[in-house]
Order: structure tokens, then sequence, then C-alpha cells
């Protein structure tokens, strides 16, 4: 198979940004960063590319080698889009709450795929970061990619994300709206900004039921529930997410996270998937709050193709609770 440097890989990073326009943000100005424009549709193509690199750099993957990971969907497609092309086997562990788009989009990219529980937490065997890590020991010549403690994902954001988001923002940004998954997004941004603009604020934009928004607003946290939304929101602190820089958090439930999005596209044109209707509550949240005029930041994570079946389906929407039966048919143009 092809080892050269295959040209799709240079198409990964340098996203667009827009403004919105038809939102209420009261005396500020938001924009939104469209990670969905990367090749394999998410802002996860960056860390995908950048924790491949480093692991070929130092020696912990070489030819024949295979790539494990455990991901909600979006690192396993950019590693499988980055390690197929360069001739790596792929073997993911994806929690069986995530959407089969996802899933039959990584199965298509010939990465294979082993579904596992998603009501389980660290330290059970079928918990899909335990299980990830079984499967390397047991597979020779395997990296685990391990998104969750790898340095070369807060890295790439910081020398990827960050820098092009000062640049675009003509080096004036006062706050970033983020989510946390592994927390490699708001690591790296933090890194970065701290040099150029410490009086930058982070926002925290939880799902309701991860325990992050608890750590941020008291340092303490209960039991975590659980939530729709994919991608975002922990029962953990992960090892690498730094929440130092993080002045506002709001906890946002599916419903919001939800309508959000698809307020996203009904207003904007813009495709996103759910939890970047939960940064964009959360940024309009914060931007309704202040009294003077900010320039605040954040992002179309994920494209919304991949949840056409749940988030921009009435009928799944109106099963799980999140839409009430008298707005069926909102979108009955685009569905049916
Ligand atoms: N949104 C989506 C859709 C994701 O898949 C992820 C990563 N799991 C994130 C946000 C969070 O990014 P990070 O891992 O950098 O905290």
């Amino acid at each position: 198979m092809a080892t050269n440097r295959p040209a799709v890989l240079d198409l990964i990073g340098n996203t667009p940004l827009v403004r919105i326009t038809r939102f209420d943000t009261g005396s500020c100005e938001l924009y939104l960063k469209l990670e969905s424009q990367n090749p394999g549709g998410s802002i996860k193509d960056r860390i995908g590319l950048a924790m491949i690199e480093a692991a070929e750099r130092d020696g912990r993957l070489s030819e024949g080698g295979t790539v494990v990971e455990a991901t909600a969907g979006n690192t396993g497609l950019g590693l499988a889009l980055v390690a197929r092309a360069k001739g790596y086997r792929v073997v993911l562990v994806v929690p069986d709450k995530m959407s089969a788009e996802k899933v039959l989009h990584l199965k298509a990219l010939g990465a294979e795929v082993h579904i596992t529980r998603s009501d389980v937490g660290k330290g059970h065997p079928d918990y899909y970061q335990d299980l990830a890590a079984r499967l390397t020991r047991d597979i020779p010549g395997a990296f685990f990619a391990d998104q969750f403690n790898n340095p070369a994902n807060p890295l790439a954001h910081e020398t990827g994300t960050a820098p092009e988001l000062w640049q675009q923002m003509g080096h004036d940004i006062d706050a970033i709206s983020v989510g946390v998954g592994s927390g490699g997004t708001l690591t790296g941004l933090t890194r970065f900004f701290r040099q150029v603009q410490p009086k930058l604020e982070f926002v925290l934009a939880d799902p309701t039921g991860s325990i992050l928004c608890d750590v941020v607003r008291t340092g303490k946290h209960g039991e975590a529930g659980s939530w729709a939304v994919e991608g975002i929101g922990e029962d953990f602190i992960p090892s690498i997410a730094d929440l130092t820089g993080v002045k506002r958090a709001y906890s946002i439930d599916d419903a919001e996270s939800f309508d959000t999005a698809r307020q996203l596209l009904k207003r904007e044109g813009l495709l996103g998937g759910s939890s970047t209707g939960t940064l964009l509550a959360a940024a309009l949240r914060y931007c309704r709050e202040q009294t003077t005029p900010k320039r605040v930041v954040s992002f179309v994570v994920d494209t919304g193709t991949r949840y056409l079946s749940k988030v921009y389906n009435d009928a799944w929407m109106v099963d799980q609770g999140l839409l009430e039966r008298k707005h069926y048919g909102d979108l009955r143009d685009i569905v049916s």
C-alpha cells in the first residue's frame, strides 16, 4: 500500500470563519469557525493527523502498524482518514450511543469498529477506553492514539486552531465558547491565548449530566448523569484538560442543544452536529449577559450530516421527548 503523503492531508485545517447575524447576540459580535469543512468533517482531523505523525516521528508507529483508539466517532474518522491514507490498519472502540452515520462512515473508510456500552464508566471492562487499552495490548505493533492523554492532541490546537483564529479575528478576541471531550481543544487554545491575549475568557459549554460545569463553578462534583449530545461532557476530568482559563460555565440540556443546532441551520444555513448546538447555546447566553461589546468565537465542531437521522429528524426528536408534537413538521420540507 502507498506510504507517501496523500494530498488530502494538506486540506486539514485553515478552516473558514463566519459571523453569525440572525441570532440575538446582545451587544456582542459572534463568529463560528467551521471545523465541519475539514476533509473528514470535524475538528478531529487535526488531531488525527497530529497524533499519527508524532507517533511516526518517535517510532511508536511504523509500516504494517495498527492504530487503536477509543472514540466518540470524530477522532476515529480523523484517525481513519489519515491512517488508511498512509496504509495502516485501524481498530476503533465506539460507545453504542453514537450515530449510525459515524459508524457507517468509519467502516467505509476501512476501519474495524468495536461497538461497546455507553452506560458503564471508567474501570469497567466494557468502558470504551479500557477496552481500547486491552485491544492495544493484544495486537502486535499496535499504537494506542489515546487522545485523552496524548500531548499531540492539545498541541495540534495550540499550533493550528489557535493561531488561525487569532489571525482570522485580526488579533482581537474577548471570549471563546468550547466544550470538553478530551479537553484537547480547550487546553491547546488556553496555552496559545495565555501568551498573546491573557484576558481572553473561556466559556465552557457543558451538557447537563456532565460533571465539568460543577467542577468549574464549585471545584466539586456529584454523580454524572447521561446526555444525548455526542462528543462533549465527561464523568471524569481528563488528564490533559486545563480548566484554569474558564471564566463562565453553562450547563446546557439536550433539548436546548438540539434546538440551537436546528436554529443554526434554519437561520444561518449552517449544518452542525449536536455539540455545536451546545457550544452555540452557551455562546449566546454569554453574549446576552455582557454589558459591553465583545468579540466572541465558537465552533461548528463537526458536520450535521452525521446527525440527519437524529437531531434533524422530527420523528426521532419527538420520540426522545426533545420536540413537542405541535412543532412536528417543523422541518417537513427538508425531511419528507
Ligand atoms: N464535539 C464533538 C462532536 C467531538 O467529537 C469532540 C471530541 N470528542 C468534541 C466536541 C470535544 O473536543 P475535545 O476532545 O478537544 O475536548
